[in-house]
């Protein structure tokens, strides 16, 4: 099982959740509860939910899923977004490693 996207909020886990399904991925979203739970807890990979793919041979085509997603929901001129060194993924600005390796940010 891979995690295949961070997503804001439940919602957002969902609603993409949503579109590997139509797209024939199955898929499964993890840490809705403890998102509630946050509180003053700072944003990290792991107290946010995230969208999961069970199937290891359809992550290839989950991520570029993945991506669109992502394009279609970050506002025009949210280009603060920065790429991972490692792995060339788009990590938005507000995380410090990459959601797709666990690379820190390099500046
Ligand atoms: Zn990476």
């Amino acid at each position: 099982m891979i995690r295949i996207y961070v997503a804001r909020h439940p919602t957002d886990a969902h609603l993409f959740k949503g579109i590997l399904e139509s797209e024939g991925i199955d898929a499964l979203v993890r840490g809705e509860a403890l998102f509630g739970a946050r509180g003053e807890a700072p944003l990290t990979f792991d107290t946010l939910p995230s969208v999961w793919v069970l199937d290891t041979e359809e992550v290839g085509r989950a991520s570029e899923l993945a991506r669109e997603y992502s394009r279609d929901v970050i506002p025009e001129g949210a280009s603060t977004n920065w790429r991972c060194a490692t792995c060339r993924e788009f990590v938005e600005q507000q995380f410090t490693g990459c959601w797709n390796c666990g690379s820190l940010r390099v500046t």
